[in-house]
């Protein structure tokens, strides 16, 4: 059977899971930890960084270090989240060719699913790492609140760094998949997902061993850690401002150091009382005079700040309750997930809102992850009896005459669904009828997000109102949308496709996917040079050090003679690959060093 890993891809950290033996695992990274910054740095030698690495040296290459770019995936160029981030941000943003946001490193323009597609990658080979073999089926998360538009371009993320993504699903449901998982259970359980930089929440009804159905979702896709960040920054700025009329937003390097110093801030805040904020040296006056920012925060002053964020949450929290149709009451359990709900008000918030404890028995960092490997598996294996259905977390419609919105799936639809509907010509000898797709709440189509436009051409030529088309718009499990039309009159097909505003073509994504592949082998090479760098450096200085021992051991002996003048010239010849950097031949030598090595050790083992 072959593997499928879940990946959780977050706005902070992404997560990857396996199933293994009947038992969900979270992959660790190589340096040992289980979650992985979703960052990407690109140096000033044009080398690729992503994960810890790349956080570590973000405040010394900020302009070049991209962070939350989760945050853009799916959205416009002209769109206030875009915009803000903008504004927040200290790598570049600029408008792309499909009125879509994109992000400049070093003068190339990268496309947004492009930056996490090399998230993934990474996420992709952690796997490998620990499998032993390569993997290529995956199911990835994505908020329960993103559009069609998010979750395209998410897929095309996968496809981009050559996984073949079999599901998307939505992380509060992969995390009640992991709660559930194993246990016979008859329950009803909200998910409060409160990530980096999305808030989730999903009404769910869990029974039997393995049947989850989603009744409702909410959220926002633009609330979460980043937004606890900002108040913190935006509050050491006009602190700094008021004292020595500066503004270091305008710093890009004061501006990463303020962010990681806010973030830290945030989360210790959630274990003690009060953090200080100590960054010397953040910025030069006119004078030239270094100056240093120092401040201490309290937990209170903290809460105050970010109060009406966490009273958002709860108030979207309401909204879902309601349009299931539920009490309070009748949530048997509440499941906290995402790094934000560590944040004890935020904890508080959620008890008092539903009036119970939150349960205690998943990782909130760990969960989601764990739900798309157990997911992953129940797709591959025949036998498997676990049902998961999920919902549509927008309405999908048309924009109609008038700038009205005409709904044809409303939000909390079971999915995959789909639903028709009749067109007729408006004109005399119309040929030809746009439909505008659009998703959103708003009975005004322009306040909702558009999703795609077509052209249904080839028509026959009639009097008004005669020529009847019906559309057919679908929802697939992945909640992503397609559209079909047939012509009734002629019961002739048309094929369309909802070309996605703000996604890639099908071209780009081809030259994305080869030049993902190329960085693979490219960077597995210089995963291999690099270890048989290592290698060859340890045996040399291992033999080196024996070679003394070994000259006065075997001393007037002529086959001691031959040998140590052998093993000279083993330890020059891995020297001189090791200069020209000749990979393939330093591994061979290696061969040559091990086995000196060997005989070093015996000879003087023998005789010591
Ligand atoms: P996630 O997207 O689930 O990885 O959540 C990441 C967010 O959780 C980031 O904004 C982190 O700063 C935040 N976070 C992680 N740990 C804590 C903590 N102990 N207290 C408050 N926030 C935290």
């Amino acid at each position: 059977m072959e593997t499928v890993i879940g990946i959780d891809l977050g706005t902070t950290n992404s997560c990857v899971a396996v199933v293994e033996g009947g038992q969900p695992t979270v992959i660790a990274n190589r340096g040992g930890y289980k979650t992985t910054p979703s960052m990407l740095a690109i140096t000033e030698a044009g080398k690729r960084l992503v994960g810890h690495i790349a956080k570590r040296q973000a405040v010394t290459n900020a302009e070049h270090t991209v962070f939350a770019a989760k945050r853009l995936i799916g959205r416009k160029w002209d769109s206030q989240q875009v915009q803000n981030a903008v504004t927040n941000c200290p790598y570049g943003i600029v408008p792309g060719p499909h009125e879509d946001a994109r992000i400049q490193l070093r003068g190339k323009v990268y496309s947004v699913p492009e930056v996490s597609a090399m998230i993934l990658q990474e996420m992709k080979m952690i796997a490998e790492d620990y499998l032993g073999h390569a993997v290529e089926k995956a199911v990835i998360t994505v908020p329960a609140y993103f559009n069609d538009n998010q979750r395209q371009a998410t897929k095309d993320a996968g496809k981009i760094a050559g996984l073949d993504v079999i599901r998307i699903i939505n992380e509060p449901t992969a995390a009640a998949l992991a709660y559930g998982f194993g246990k016979s259970v008859d329950k009803t359980v909200a998910v409060y997902d409160l990530g980096g930089g999305t808030f989730d929440i999903s009404i769910l009804e869990i029974s039997g061993t393995g049947v989850f159905k989603v009744i409702s979702t909410a959220g926002d896709t633009f609330l979460g850690g980043e937004d606890f960040d900002l108040r913190i920054i935006q509050w050491l700025v006009d602190s700094f401002r008021e004292e020595h009329d500066i503004d270091l937003r305008e710093d890009r390097m004061a501006l990463q150091r303020l962010k990681d110093a806010a973030e830290k801030a945030k989360c210790e805040l959630s274990a003690v009382d009060q953090s200080e904020v100590n960054l010397p040296f953040i910025i030069s006056n006119a004078r030239n005079e270094a100056l240093h920012l120092q401040r201490v925060l309290a937990r209170s002053q903290l809460e105050d700040l970010t109060r009406d964020l966490v009273d958002r949450t709860v108030h979207t929290c309401e909204q879902t309750l309601e349009e299931a149709g539920l009490e309070k009451s009748e949530i048997e359990e509440v499941i906290l997930v995402g790094g934000m709900t560590r944040m004890p008000s935020v904890q508080r918030a959620v008890a008092d809102f539903f009036e119970r404890e939150p349960s205690k028995g998943v990782h909130p960092d760990e969960v989601v992850a764990l739900g798309a490997a157990i997911q992953g598996m129940a797709l591959t294996r025949d036998t498997s009896d676990m049902i998961l259905l999920d919902v549509t977390p927008h309405t999908l419609g048309i924009m109609v005459v008038g700038g009205y919105f005409e709904e044809l799936i409303p939000a909390n639809t079971t999915v995959p669904t789909s639903s028709s509907k009749v067109f007729t010509t408006v004109r005399e000898n119309q040929t030809a009828v746009k439909i505008l797709v659009m998703q959103g709440e708003s009975h005004r189509a322009e306040e909702n997000e558009l999703l795609g436009e077509f052209i249904l051409t080839g028509l026959r030529k009639a009097p008004a109102g005669q020529v009847e088309v019906e559309v057919t718009f679908e929802i697939n499990a992945d909640g992503i949308v397609s559209v079909h039309a047939k012509d009734l009159e002629t019961g002739q097909q048309q094929s369309i496709t909802v070309t996605a505003t703000s996604g890639l073509t099908v071209d780009e994504i081809k030259n994305m996917v080869s030049e993902a592949k190329d960085f693979a082998v490219a960077r597995r090479q210089s995963d291999e040079a690099e270890s048989a760098t290592q290698e060859a450096e340890k045996l040399i200085a291992q033999i080196e050090q024996l070679f003394p021992e070994v000259e006065q051991v075997v001393a007037g002996s002529d086959f001691g003679r031959d040998a140590i003048e052998k093993a000279r010239g083993v330890v020059d010849k891995a020297r001189l690959l090791l200069e020209a950097g000749d990979v393939e031949e330093l591994s061979e030598q290696i061969d040559a060093l091990a086995r000196t090595q060997r005989m070093f050790k015996g000879v003087v083992g023998k005789v010591g």
